[in-house]
Protein backbone atom coordinates (compact mmCIF):
# COMPACT_ATOMS: atom_id res chain seq x y z
CA UNK A 1 0.00 0.00 0.00
CA UNK A 2 0.76 3.65 -1.35
CA UNK A 3 2.47 5.37 2.11
CA UNK A 4 2.86 9.49 2.28
CA UNK A 5 0.16 10.93 -0.20
CA UNK A 6 -1.67 14.17 0.03
CA UNK A 7 -5.38 13.98 0.46
CA UNK A 8 -6.91 17.67 -0.32
CA UNK A 9 -9.64 18.45 0.56
CA UNK A 10 -11.88 22.12 -0.84
CA UNK A 11 -14.96 23.45 -0.61
CA UNK A 12 -16.93 26.38 0.39
CA UNK A 13 -16.97 27.21 4.18
CA UNK A 14 -19.76 25.94 5.89
CA UNK A 15 -20.35 23.13 3.02
CA UNK A 16 -19.26 20.83 5.67
CA UNK A 17 -15.73 19.48 5.34
CA UNK A 18 -14.10 20.37 8.68
CA UNK A 19 -16.73 17.68 10.17
CA UNK A 20 -15.90 15.22 7.20
CA UNK A 21 -12.48 15.57 7.69
CA UNK A 22 -12.62 14.89 11.54
CA UNK A 23 -14.48 11.42 10.68
CA UNK A 24 -11.86 10.48 8.03
CA UNK A 25 -9.17 11.08 10.66
CA UNK A 26 -11.21 8.34 12.91
CA UNK A 27 -10.47 5.79 10.25
CA UNK A 28 -7.21 4.23 11.15
CA UNK A 29 -7.03 2.03 7.82
CA UNK A 30 -6.56 5.44 5.65
CA UNK A 31 -3.41 6.44 7.88
CA UNK A 32 -4.17 10.41 8.01
CA UNK A 33 -2.70 13.28 10.14
CA UNK A 34 -3.93 16.35 9.41
CA UNK A 35 -1.97 18.43 8.17
CA UNK A 36 -1.92 22.00 10.19
CA UNK A 37 -1.89 25.04 8.31
CA UNK A 38 0.04 28.73 8.85
CA UNK A 39 -2.71 31.73 9.21
CA UNK A 40 -2.91 35.04 10.17
CA UNK A 41 -6.50 35.05 11.35
CA UNK A 42 -7.13 34.84 14.90
CA UNK A 43 -8.13 31.75 16.98
CA UNK A 44 -11.68 31.12 16.69
CA UNK A 45 -13.68 29.63 20.16
CA UNK A 46 -11.81 27.01 21.84
CA UNK A 47 -9.16 26.75 18.55
CA UNK A 48 -5.33 26.40 19.96
CA UNK A 49 -2.12 27.14 18.54
CA UNK A 50 -0.56 24.04 17.08
CA UNK A 51 -3.54 22.02 16.89
CA UNK A 52 -5.87 23.61 14.24
CA UNK A 53 -3.64 26.18 13.00
CA UNK A 54 -0.21 27.54 13.53
CA UNK A 55 -1.52 31.04 14.34
CA UNK A 56 1.07 33.65 13.32
CA UNK A 57 1.44 37.34 13.21
CA UNK A 58 1.61 38.88 10.04
CA UNK A 59 5.25 40.00 9.74
CA UNK A 60 6.10 36.11 11.23
CA UNK A 61 4.27 35.21 7.89
CA UNK A 62 5.59 37.51 5.34
CA UNK A 63 9.08 36.41 6.93
CA UNK A 64 8.23 32.75 6.48
CA UNK A 65 7.40 33.53 2.42
CA UNK A 66 10.98 35.29 2.24
CA UNK A 67 12.34 32.30 3.37
CA UNK A 68 10.53 29.91 0.95
CA UNK A 69 8.93 27.88 4.18
CA UNK A 70 5.40 27.51 2.75
CA UNK A 71 4.73 24.53 -0.30
CA UNK A 72 1.44 27.50 -1.04
CA UNK A 73 -0.48 30.02 0.47
CA UNK A 74 -3.34 32.53 -0.33
CA UNK A 75 -5.12 35.65 1.45
CA UNK A 76 -7.99 33.64 1.66
CA UNK A 77 -9.85 36.37 2.56
CA UNK A 78 -8.96 40.18 2.68
CA UNK A 79 -6.04 40.68 4.78
CA UNK A 80 -6.11 36.96 6.23
CA UNK A 81 -3.39 34.44 4.73
CA UNK A 82 -3.51 30.90 5.40
CA UNK A 83 -0.67 28.76 3.60
CA UNK A 84 0.49 24.53 4.07
CA UNK A 85 4.19 24.52 5.73
CA UNK A 86 6.43 22.33 3.59
CA UNK A 87 8.04 21.10 7.12
CA UNK A 88 4.35 20.38 8.11
CA UNK A 89 4.29 17.31 5.17
CA UNK A 90 7.69 16.42 6.18
CA UNK A 91 6.69 15.59 9.37
CA UNK A 92 3.79 13.81 8.16
CA UNK A 93 5.32 11.89 5.45
CA UNK A 94 8.19 11.16 7.23
CA UNK A 95 6.25 8.74 9.52
CA UNK A 96 4.99 6.94 6.49
CA UNK A 97 1.78 8.64 7.33
CA UNK A 98 -1.10 10.31 4.39
CA UNK A 99 -1.68 13.80 4.75
CA UNK A 100 -4.91 15.30 4.91
CA UNK A 101 -5.38 19.01 3.77
CA UNK A 102 -8.22 21.18 4.08
CA UNK A 103 -7.28 24.14 1.92
CA UNK A 104 -9.31 26.77 -0.57
CA UNK A 105 -10.11 26.45 -3.66
CA UNK A 106 -6.74 27.69 -4.84
CA UNK A 107 -4.84 26.16 -2.67
CA UNK A 108 -5.95 22.79 -3.56
CA UNK A 109 -5.67 23.28 -7.41
CA UNK A 110 -1.56 24.47 -6.12
CA UNK A 111 -1.28 21.44 -4.01
CA UNK A 112 -2.18 18.98 -6.95
CA UNK A 113 -0.16 20.96 -9.54
CA UNK A 114 2.78 20.60 -7.35
CA UNK A 115 2.61 16.96 -6.19
CA UNK A 116 0.71 15.49 -9.01
CA UNK A 117 -0.07 11.62 -8.88
CA UNK A 118 1.04 11.81 -5.13
CA UNK A 119 -2.04 14.27 -4.64
CA UNK A 120 -5.68 13.43 -4.72
CA UNK A 121 -8.12 16.84 -4.83
CA UNK A 122 -11.53 16.78 -4.04
CA UNK A 123 -13.90 19.11 -3.96
CA UNK A 124 -16.84 18.84 -1.27
CA UNK A 125 -19.95 20.95 -2.57
CA UNK A 126 -22.97 22.09 -0.65
CA UNK A 127 -26.66 20.78 -1.78
CA UNK A 128 -27.56 24.58 -2.68
CA UNK A 129 -26.04 28.23 -1.80
CA UNK A 130 -29.35 29.01 0.63
CA UNK A 131 -28.14 25.16 2.87
CA UNK A 132 -24.85 26.49 3.26
CA UNK A 133 -26.09 29.61 4.63
CA UNK A 134 -28.08 28.09 7.13
CA UNK A 135 -24.95 25.63 7.98
CA UNK A 136 -23.10 28.70 8.62
CA UNK A 137 -25.90 30.37 10.95
CA UNK A 138 -26.24 27.54 12.74
CA UNK A 139 -22.45 26.86 13.24
CA UNK A 140 -23.25 30.11 15.17
CA UNK A 141 -19.16 30.91 15.26
CA UNK A 142 -18.47 33.81 12.64
CA UNK A 143 -20.06 37.33 12.50
CA UNK A 144 -22.68 38.37 10.06
CA UNK A 145 -20.47 39.99 8.05
CA UNK A 146 -18.01 36.78 7.54
CA UNK A 147 -20.81 34.63 7.01
CA UNK A 148 -22.06 37.19 3.91
CA UNK A 149 -18.32 37.52 2.85
CA UNK A 150 -18.24 33.50 2.62
CA UNK A 151 -21.80 33.13 0.73
CA UNK A 152 -20.62 35.81 -1.68
CA UNK A 153 -17.44 33.86 -2.35
CA UNK A 154 -18.92 30.31 -2.20
CA UNK A 155 -20.55 30.40 -6.35
CA UNK A 156 -17.35 31.64 -7.88
CA UNK A 157 -15.35 28.53 -5.53
CA UNK A 158 -18.17 26.50 -6.98
CA UNK A 159 -16.76 27.24 -10.72
CA UNK A 160 -13.81 25.88 -9.76
CA UNK A 161 -14.76 22.29 -9.00
CA UNK A 162 -13.94 20.44 -12.15
CA UNK A 163 -10.47 21.46 -11.31
CA UNK A 164 -10.38 18.82 -8.54
CA UNK A 165 -9.96 15.02 -9.08
CA UNK A 166 -13.01 14.30 -7.68
CA UNK A 167 -16.54 16.10 -6.58
CA UNK A 168 -18.64 15.00 -3.49
CA UNK A 169 -22.05 16.37 -2.26
CA UNK A 170 -22.58 16.97 1.18
CA UNK A 171 -26.46 16.50 1.33
CA UNK A 172 -26.71 13.49 3.93
CA UNK A 173 -23.89 13.90 6.12
CA UNK A 174 -23.15 9.88 6.45
CA UNK A 175 -23.41 9.36 2.69
CA UNK A 176 -20.51 12.17 2.15
CA UNK A 177 -18.58 10.56 4.14
CA UNK A 178 -19.24 7.60 2.81
CA UNK A 179 -18.28 8.58 -0.65
CA UNK A 180 -15.30 10.19 0.40
CA UNK A 181 -13.56 7.19 2.68
CA UNK A 182 -14.00 4.95 -0.52
CA UNK A 183 -12.54 7.27 -2.98
CA UNK A 184 -9.62 7.77 -0.51
CA UNK A 185 -9.27 4.52 0.46
CA UNK A 186 -9.15 3.98 -3.75
CA UNK A 187 -6.04 6.51 -4.10
CA UNK A 188 -4.05 5.35 -1.39
CA UNK A 189 -4.44 1.29 -2.24
CA UNK A 190 -3.40 2.54 -5.93
CA UNK A 191 0.13 2.46 -6.71
P1 LIG B 1 -16.55 23.87 6.95
O1 LIG B 1 -15.42 23.17 7.62
O2 LIG B 1 -16.73 23.44 5.53
O3 LIG B 1 -16.51 25.36 7.08
P2 LIG B 1 -18.22 22.68 9.06
O4 LIG B 1 -17.73 21.27 9.06
O5 LIG B 1 -17.84 23.56 10.19
O6 LIG B 1 -17.91 23.40 7.65
O7 LIG B 1 -19.80 22.60 8.94
C1 LIG B 1 -20.61 23.77 8.98
C2 LIG B 1 -21.88 23.49 9.81
O8 LIG B 1 -22.75 22.62 9.09
C3 LIG B 1 -21.57 22.78 11.13
O9 LIG B 1 -22.44 23.32 12.12
C4 LIG B 1 -21.89 21.32 10.82
O10 LIG B 1 -22.28 20.61 11.98
C5 LIG B 1 -23.01 21.43 9.82
N1 LIG B 1 -23.06 20.33 8.82
C6 LIG B 1 -22.03 19.70 8.19
N2 LIG B 1 -22.49 18.79 7.30
C7 LIG B 1 -23.84 18.82 7.34
C8 LIG B 1 -24.89 18.11 6.64
N3 LIG B 1 -24.63 17.19 5.71
N4 LIG B 1 -26.15 18.42 6.96
C9 LIG B 1 -26.43 19.37 7.90
N5 LIG B 1 -25.51 20.08 8.59
C10 LIG B 1 -24.22 19.82 8.32
P1 LIG C 1 -11.31 29.12 8.39
O1 LIG C 1 -10.99 30.55 8.67
O2 LIG C 1 -12.79 28.87 8.29
O3 LIG C 1 -10.61 28.15 9.31
O4 LIG C 1 -10.71 28.76 6.96
C1 LIG C 1 -10.97 29.60 5.90
C2 LIG C 1 -10.51 28.95 4.60
O5 LIG C 1 -9.07 28.86 4.56
C3 LIG C 1 -11.03 27.53 4.37
O6 LIG C 1 -11.55 27.48 3.05
C4 LIG C 1 -9.80 26.68 4.50
O7 LIG C 1 -9.90 25.54 3.67
C5 LIG C 1 -8.73 27.62 4.01
N1 LIG C 1 -7.38 27.23 4.43
C6 LIG C 1 -6.99 26.76 5.64
N2 LIG C 1 -5.68 26.50 5.65
C7 LIG C 1 -5.22 26.80 4.41
C8 LIG C 1 -3.93 26.75 3.80
O8 LIG C 1 -2.93 26.35 4.38
N3 LIG C 1 -3.85 27.16 2.51
C9 LIG C 1 -4.92 27.59 1.81
N4 LIG C 1 -4.73 27.94 0.53
N5 LIG C 1 -6.14 27.67 2.35
C10 LIG C 1 -6.29 27.27 3.63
Amino acid sequence: MGKGKLIVISAPSGTGKSTIIGELMKCEQLKLEFSISATTRKPRGSEQHGVEYYFLTVEDFRQRIERDEFAEYHEVYEGRYYGTLKSEIKRITAKGKNVILDLDVMGGIDVKRIYGKKALSIFIKPPSIETLRQRLLSRATDSLDDINNRVDKAAYEISFADKFDRCVVNDVLANAIEETKAIITDFIESK
